[in-house]
C-alpha cells in the first residue's frame, strides 16, 4: 500500500520561490568585484533568477545543457545558482585557481555551452576561449557599460544586458527530482579530474540536513558569511540552506584576506561564517595585532582540512566564537559529519571537550559511515581501531559524470559504498576522526594538488629518473608539496633548475616548495611507490618555506 501524501518533486526552483514568498525582504549583501557593496533582498534574487531562466531559454539551450561559471561569491553567481538549475540546466562551477589548460579541459569535458565569468577572470577567459570548443556564449558578469570593447572574445555579452531586460515572470518547469542540477570537478587520485553531478533531490535533501541544529544550525536569525567559494561544492550548500531558512547571506566577493573578511563580518552583523582553516588563519593573524574583537560572530564552521587545536582555542578563548569542525567531500555534496557535542559532554572538563572538538564529528542523518580493514571487515567503534572510511547516502555520488571511474565498492553483503580515501576512527558516541589519507593527493589551503601531476612534470625532465611527491605540514597552508627525485646516472640538475622547469606547466601555487634529491624511492611488491615509507624517511625534513 502506498502512502496517500502529495507527490511533489524536490526542485531547486521551489527553494527560491519559497524564499521569495516567505522571507522576501531578507537581505543578500555582496562585495562586488568593482569593490563596492551591493545589497538587495531574497525577492530580488528570485526575480532576477527568473530573468536568468528566460535569458537561457532565449539562447535555445536544451534541457540539462551545461552553463559554467568562473566567479567569486556574489549575488550574480547566486542568481545563476537558481536560474540555471531551476530552468532545467546544469550549473557547472569551475575553480578559477586551476591552470588555464585544466580549465579548458574541464569546460570541454563538461561540454559547457555558456560560460559566465567575473571580470577578474577576463585574462583567464582570454587565454582559454579559443580552446573551449563547446562554449557558444561568453557572458561577462558586469554592467553593460563595463564591457571591454576589445576583449578579443567573440560575441561577448554583459550579464546585465543579457538578462536585465527579460520578463520577471517565469513559470519554472516541473520535472523529475533526480534530474541533474549542478556539477563540480574534483582532482582524482589517478587520471583526469572527475565531476560529481548533483541532482535537485540530493541538493534539496542536503539543504534540509545542513540546516539542522546539530549540523550547521542555520536559521532566519543568522547572517551567514560563506567564505568557502561558490565554485567549491556549492559553497557547502549554504546558498540553498539560506534560501530554505531565510538567513541573511553576506558574500565576500574576491576579498578573502583577513582585513576584508573582518570588515564584512563587523559591517554586516555576521553571526555565522564558514571556510577552510587557511582563511581563518589569515583572519586571526589580522585581528590579533590590531586588538580587534567580534561584536556579532557566534559560530564558525571550519572544514575542508583538519582544524588545528590552536585555532579552536583562539576562537573560543579570545573571541568567544564556537568552532564547528566539519568533514565532507565534493562527492558528498559535501557534508558528511559535523562536530557538535552531545548533552553528556557539556559537563566534561575543557581538555576532554577539546579532544572531541578536534574530531571531524558525528554522521548527519542521511550519511551512513563505516570503517573497514584491508580485508573489508568492519572495525569496531571504539575510537582506536582505524580503517578506510566508507560512506553511502542520498547525497553521495553513485557514479561520476560520463560514468568515469567506477567510484563504488561492494561490501561482503553486496551493499555499495563510496570509499572516501580517508582513514579514520569512530568512537562509541559516533564521533569520526580522520587519522590519515590513503589517496595520493595533497591539500594546500583547501585546494587539491595532484601528486601525480607533480611527478609527471618532474619525470618529463631529461635528468630525472624517478619522482615522488608528498605533502609536508605547513603552518599556513596546512600542507605543501615537495618532490623527492632520483637523478638519472651521470645527469646533472639542481633544485632551482627543476623548480624553474615547473613554471608554466602547472598553476604557480601547485609548484612544489622544495626538491629533495634521494638515491632511491621505496617501492612496494607491485612496483608502486611506497609514499608512507618515503614520508617516514623524510620525517625530520623541514620545509624551507614554513
Ligand atoms: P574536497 O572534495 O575537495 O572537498 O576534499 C575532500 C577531502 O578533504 C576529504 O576526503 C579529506 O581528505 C579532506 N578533508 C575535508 N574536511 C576535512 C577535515 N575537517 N579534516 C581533515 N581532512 C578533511
Amino acid at each position: 500500500m502506498l502512502g496517500l501524501m502529495q507527490d511533489q518533486p524536490l526542485l531547486i526552483s521551489n527553494l527560491i520561490e519559497f524564499a521569495d514568498k516567505h522571507h522576501g525582504d531578507g537581505e543578500v549583501v555582496s562585495r562586488r568585484v568593482e569593490g563596492d557593496i551591493h545589497r538587495y533582498t531574497w525577492s530580488d534574487v528570485a526575480r532576477r533568477s527568473r530573468q536568468v531562466a528566460h535569458a537561457l531559454d532565449g539562447l535555445n539551450l536544451g534541457f540539462s545543457d551545461r552553463v559554467a561559471t568562473l566567479a567569486w561569491n556574489g549575488y550574480r553567481h547566486l542568481e545563476l545558482y537558481f536560474g540555471v538549475s531551476g530552468s532545467g540546466r546544469v550549473l557547472h562551477t569551475i575553480n578559477p585557481r586551476l591552470h588555464p589548460d585544466q580549465i579548458a579541459w574541464i569546460a570541454n569535458h563538461a561540454e559547457d555551452q555558456v560560460l559566465c565569468f567575473d571580470m577578474t577572470f577576463l585574462p583567464i577567459i582570454q587565454a582559454v576561449h579559443s580552446k573551449c570548443s563547446t562554449v557558444k556564449h561568453w557572458v561577462a558578469m558586469c554592467d553593460a557599460d563595463k564591457l571591454p570593447a576589445d576583449s578579443g572574445i567573440p560575441n561577448l555579452i554583459s550579464y546585465e544586458a543579457w538578462m536585465g531586460q527579460q520578463s520577471t515572470a517565469y513559470t519554472w518547469p516541473v520535472f523529475d527530482e533526480n534530474t541533474a542540477s549542478s556539477m563540480c570537478y574534483t582532482s582524482g587520485t589517478t587520471g583526469n579530474p572527475k565531476a560529481a553531478l548533483y541532482s535537485h533531490r540530493s541538493t534539496t535533501l542536503h539543504a534540509y540536513a545542513a540546516a539542522l541544529p546539530d549540523v550547521m544550525c542555520i536559521s532566519a536569525r543568522d547572517a551567514i558569511l560563506p567564505v568557502v567559494p561558490m565554485f567549491h561544492v556549492n559553497a557547502w550548500g549554504i546558498p540553498y540552506s539560506a534560501a530554505l531558512t531565510g538567513a541573511k547571506l553576506v558574500f565576500p566577493g574576491p576579498g578573502m584576506d583577513g582585513k576584508s573578511v573582518y570588515e564584512m563580518i563587523e559591517n554586516e552583523g555576521v553571526t555565522y561564517a564558514a571556510g577552510v582553516p587557511t582563511v581563518w588563519q589569515m583572519l586571526l593573524t589580522y585581528m590579533k595585532p590590531n586588538g580587534l574583537k567580534f561584536s556579532t560572530l557566534k559560530r564558525t564552521v571550519i572544514g575542508g582540512s583538519a582544524c588545528p587545536p590552536a585555532m579552536i582555542d583562539a576562537f573560543r578563548d579570545d573571541y568567544n566564537v564556537e568552532v564547528l569542525h566539519a568533514w565532507g567531500m565534493t562527492e558528498l555534496s559535501p557534508l558528511g559529519t559535523l562536530c557538535t557535542l552531545k548533552n553528556k559532554h557539556l559537563t566534561l572538563p575543557k581538555e576532554a571537550q577539546m579532544k572531541l572538538r578536534l574530531k571531524q564529528g558525528r554522521a548527519i542523518y542521511g550519511v551512513d559511515l563505516k570503517i573497514v580493514n584491508d580485508a573489508g571487515d568492519e572495525q569496531p567503534h571504539d575510537g582506536k581501531a582505524y580503517g578506510d572510511l566508507l560512506v553511502k547516502g542520498p547525497w553521495v555520488v553513485a557514479n561520476y559524470y560520463k560514468g568515469e571511474g567506477n567510484p563504488l565498492v561492494k561490501d561482503k553483503d553486496g551493499v555499495s559504498w563510496f570509499p572516501t580515501g580517508d582513514v579514520a576512527t569512530i568512537d562509541a558516541d559516533g564521533f569520526m576522526q580522520i587519522t590519515d589519507r590513503s589517496k595520493d593527493v595533497i591539500k594546500s589551503g583547501g585546494e587539491w594538488i595532484s601528486s601525480i601531476d607533480i611527478e609527471n612534470i618532474a619525470v618529463a625532465h631529461p635528468a630525472v629518473a624517478m619522482a615522488a611527491c608528498i605533502g609536508v605540514a605547513h603552518p599556513k597552508w596546512d600542507e605543501r608539496p615537495i618532490v623527492a627525485v632520483v637523478k638519472k646516472p651521470d645527469a646533472h640538475i639542481t633544485r632551482e633548475e627543476l623548480l624553474a622547469f615547473y613554471e608554466g606547466k602547472t598553476a604557480k601555487w601547485q609548484i612544489p616548495d622544495d626538491v629533495v634529491f634521494v638515491d632511491t624511492i621505496p617501492l612496494g611488491a607491485t612496483g608502486k611507490m611506497l609514499k608512507t615509507k618515503l614520508r617516514e624517511q623524510l620525517k625530520d625534513y623541514k620545509l624551507p618555506t614554513a
